[in-house]
Order: structure tokens, then C-alpha cells, then sequence
């Protein structure tokens, strides 16, 4: 940014919250459950009655070494718990187990972005913890305590001030959502509170050749991608509107501050001040021992690693021929890239089914609010239909048709075809007659075509286009593109 005589640079960490996908919570054997009866889901454990031992459970710990490989970070061979403490009616037992001066990884870094620009932001620290209840404030005049939550298993994950946008914090969000489903460690649903975002923010400000940095600003709690990029665009402006009323909202002389994101209003609002930061007595977690990770335990978590998206989409476009378009689509999701693959495993030419995937597959799926996985037509015959397509036994419009078709019948695209009767006609007669009457329809379009240097190209495409149409999808449009040419060509005489 730059006006009125100023540069400005918006410079972001953020912290994360995931919820991870473990069968049951952090430290007791209740189920990780969302939407389940209030307090169904709960124990002597979670609910904090005393006396109880809480037990690690292993999985948590596994999910968070992975991420931490997957984000480059080091991992502790010797980390432990600590309790945070604070008081709140959703935490009953007034103190949160979390990690303090050990975290189990750090010094990591994230990239995102493409081979044309490739952002990095490094990770200072990700650390396991457990996550509180929640206080629901649905019925009036009184809050009402779900324990079900307490006790989920959350990696929190801290990065360097190294964002430098709110688009770079928009793209890191939506990059490591998809890093979590791709290992697998979480379902990263937005919407069930699974990701959340507190994104740390200030400005940079250049004036008469002096550096000016605003307070930071903690925007608490944000659960949508959108959320957290609109708060970091909204609190950047703000806090430089309030540094030109005199130059004093500083660093060092204005407090920084928490804040909370008002979604309906597009704003952020204050909530307190930062200097009155909870003195949250941290100290040894005494009920639990230190965790001790070893090579063989770190090798073990490697070796179940899949291939990670930004890695995979490179080999997409390396190895297969895809656009960096086509192959970021069908990375997107794991499931759809698994699929897209084996159907390669079945036949499936990979630049006729990256087409597929992309237009028809993707367009399909869309309209029934799935994933391309989630259609029922398997690997074997996606591929099958991308070979036919491929070799010329059905057009591409036939294909598309045979698709749509292959959603509701467990048919093979073969059958199809032949129910269909949409085997390509390569007869010259019959796609002649084809021309002709298509000719014969759309005059308009056929003087465009002979008469209209600026309109020819596009007429002749419609004429194609309404060749394709009377055939019902059966003509070669290479051979009917061929035979309106020298139809013209001769009319042109
Ligand atoms: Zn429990
Ligand atoms: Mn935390």
C-alpha cells in the first residue's frame, strides 16, 4: 500500500487451533462426538471431578508428530504437559493441559503458492492441548455448559510474523486445512469449529523516512477462511487510520490489544487490552509423564506419510502433462486425486481424463453437493470412459452424455454406449447429410461464415456445434469440422 506519503506493510502470524480426528478425547476414553446430547459425552475425567488420572492417548500424539514432519518442524525427543490455568464455566477443572516450554515440534516452515511465486511462513511452535467445552447462550437469561467438547484432542500450531497479506493468510489457511485431510489427522470442518483462527496483526508504516509499527492487535476465534482474511484487510486499514491522527498509536506507547471479529458488520471490536494478559501460572502437569519420541516411533510415523498436495500436484504437472489449473483442482480434495489415479491405473489416458475430471466429473458432482469420490462410478470406469473418449469410439459431447448416464447405472461406459446407441459415426455419408441439413437450418450462420470475415470463425463453430447437436452427440467432430470446411470452401467458389 501507498498513499499521502506513506508505504504500509501488513505483517500477520497466526495461531491455530485443529481439532484432531481421534477416535476418543486427549486424555479419557470418551468419544470425540460432534453434535451428540448434551454431556452424553462425558466423564469424571473430562469433567474434572477430583481425584481422577487422566491417560495419554497415543493417536493424538501420532496426528500431531505427522503435521509436525509435514510443516518441517523439529521434533522434541522429550516434551511434557503443563497446566495453563484459567477459570471458566465450559473448563470445570480451572486449568487447560496444554504444552508450555516444551512444545513437541518447532522451527518448521510452510509453503504455499505456486512454482511462480512460492510463499513460505515459518512455524515457531505446534504443540498439543485440549480443548474446552462450550457455553451456549440460546436461551434466555441463563448460559447453558456442553461438556461433550472438553477433552478433544487440539494441535495448536503458532506461526512467525512471516504473512504478508490477508490473501497470504487466506491461502496458508486453505493450504494447511487441505495438509490436514490429506494426513488425515483431521477433518478440518470449518463449520464444526474443527480450524480456528487468531490471526496477530500490524503495520508496518514508512514516513519521512522513518519506520513507524503499530500495536498488535489478537483477533480471537475466527472459524472461516473468509472471516480471517476480511479481519486482517479490516484491522491492516484501522490501525493505520488511527496511527495518522497524530502518529502515536505505537508500539510501546498504545497498548496492543484483543479483538473480536463481528462478522455481520465486517468489523473487528475491542475486548480488552493485552497488558492485563491472564497470568495463567503455568507449572508441571504432575499426573502425567513426559513423552519420550525416539527414531523408531518417528520413523513408524514417516513411513505412514502419503504424499503430500503441494509434492503431488508437481508430479502432476511433471509427470502426467496437467495444467498447474487442472492438476490444483483435482489435488484439491485427496480422495478425488486417489480416484483420479487409479482410473489412470485402469486405462484412463491422463490428459482426456483430467478434462474429464475438470469439466464433466467436477460439473456433476457440483450439482449433487458431493466430491467426485462420492458419485458411485469407481476408478475402472472413469478410466474406461476416458479411453473410449480417447480413441475415438464416442465424442466428447457422447462422453459427457455416458457420464451423466454412468451416475445412476452401475453399467459398464460400453453398455452404455450401446443402450444409447452413441458409438461415434465415422461414416463420411451420413455426417455429409448431417452437414447439410444443418446448413440448410441456419442460413444466417452460413452467410456469416461465407461473407463476414469477423463473424466466419465463430459461424463456423456454431454450424459445428449444430452438426453436433442433430447427430445426437454421434459425429466425429473432427471429421465434421472437415466436411464443413470444404463445404464452404466449395460454396465459396
Ligand atoms: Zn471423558
Ligand atoms: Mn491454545
Amino acid at each position: 500500500m501507498g498513499d499521502a506519503g506513506i508505504q504500509t506493510r501488513t505483517i500477520v502470524g497466526i495461531e491455530i487451533h485443529v481439532q484432531l480426528a481421534t477416535r476418543t478425547k486427549m486424555f479419557c476414553s470418551c468419544a470425540v462426538e460432534f453434535g451428540a446430547t448434551p454431556n452424553s459425552r462425558a466423564c469424571p475425567v473430562c469433567v474434572g471431578m477430583p481425584g481422577v488420572l487422566p491417560v495419554m492417548n497415543r493417536q493424538a500424539v501420532d496426528f500431531a508428530i505427522a503435521v509436525g514432519l509435514a510443516l518441517n518442524c523439529r521434533i522434541a525427543p522429550f516434551t511434557k504437559w503443563d497446566r495453563k490455568s484459567y477459570y471458566y464455566p465450559d473448563l470445570p477443572k480451572n486449568y487447560q493441559i496444554s504444552q508450555y516450554d516444551l512444545p513437541l515440534a518447532c522451527d518448521g516452515y510452510f509453503e504455499t503458492g505456486s512454482d511462480a511465486e512460492v510463499r513460505r511462513a515459518r512455524i515457531r511452535r505446534a504443540h498439543l492441548e485440549e480443548d474446552a467445552g462450550k457455553n451456549i447462550h440460546d436461551t434466555p437469561g441463563c448460559t447453558l455448559v456442553d461438556l461433550n467438547r472438553a477433552g478433544t484432542p487440539l494441535l495448536e500450531i503458532v506461526t512467525e510474523p512471516d504473512i504478508v497479506s490477508a490473501d497470504h493468510a487466506y491461502e496458508f489457511a486453505t493450504e494447511l486445512q487441505r495438509l490436514v485431510t490429506y494426513l488425515g489427522v483431521s477433518e478440518g470442518n470449518m463449520q464444526k469449529g474443527q480450524m480456528r483462527f487468531e490471526p496477530n496483526i500490524n503495520v508496518a508504516i514508512e514516513h519521512d523516512g522513518v519506520e513507524y509499527r503499530t500495536p498488535i492487535s489478537e483477533v480471537k476465534n475466527l472459524n472461516s477462511f473468509r472471516a480471517l482474511r476480511d479481519a486482517i484487510d479490516y484491522e491492516s486499514r484501522r490501525q493505520v487510520e488511527e496511527w495518522r491522527k497524530d502518529h502515536s498509536y505505537v508500539l510501546g506507547k498504545a497498548g496492543n490489544e484483543n479483538r473480536g471479529w463481528v462478522d455481520d458488520r465486517g468489523v473487528t471490536e475491542f475486548q480488552r487490552g493485552k497488558e492485563a494478559a491472564h497470568d495463567y501460572r503455568y507449572f508441571p502437569e504432575p499426573d502425567l509423564v513426559p513423552v519420550e519420541i525416539d527414531e523408531v516411533w518417528l520413523n513408524r510415523i514417516r513411513s505412514q506419510m502419503p504424499e503430500l498436495p503441494l509434492a503431488r500436484r508437481a508430479r502432476f504437472v511433471e509427470a502426467l502433462g496437467l495444467s498447474a489449473k487442472d492438476a490444483e483442482t483435482i489435488v484439491g480434495d485427496r480422495a478425488t486425486a486417489d480416484l483420479f489415479e487409479n482410473a489412470i491405473g485402469a486405462g484412463g489416458p491422463p490428459a482426456v481424463l483430467a478434462k474429464q475430471f475438470v469439466n464433466v466429473w467436477s460439473k456433476l458432482a457440483n450439482d449433487r453437493r458431493v466430491a467426485i469420490a462420492d458419485l458411485a462410478v469407481d476408478a475402472d470406469r472413469m478410466g474406461r470412459l476416458a479411453k473410449l473418449a480417447d480413441d475415438g469410439t464416442v465424442s466428447a459431447t457422447a462422453a459427457n452424455q455416458i457420464a451423466e448416464r454412468m451416475i445412476d447405472s452401475p453399467e459398464s461406459p460400453d453398455a452404455l454406449i450401446d443402450a444409447l446407441g452413441l458409438v461415434q459415426v465415422q461414416d463420411t455419408g451420413q455426417t455429409a447429410a448431417w452437414v447439410d441439413d444443418a446448413f440448410a437450418a441456419n442460413e444466417k450462420a452460413v452467410a456469416d461464415a461465407l461473407q463476414n470475415p469477423k463473424k466466419a470463425k465463430a459461424a463456423a463453430g456454431f454450424l459445428r456445434g449444430q452438426v453436433m447437436r442433430i447427430s445426437g452427440g454421434k459425429a466425429d467432430p473432427k471429421l465434421v469440422g472437415k466436411l464443413i470446411t470444404e463445404k464452404l470452401e466449395r460454396m465459396n467458389r
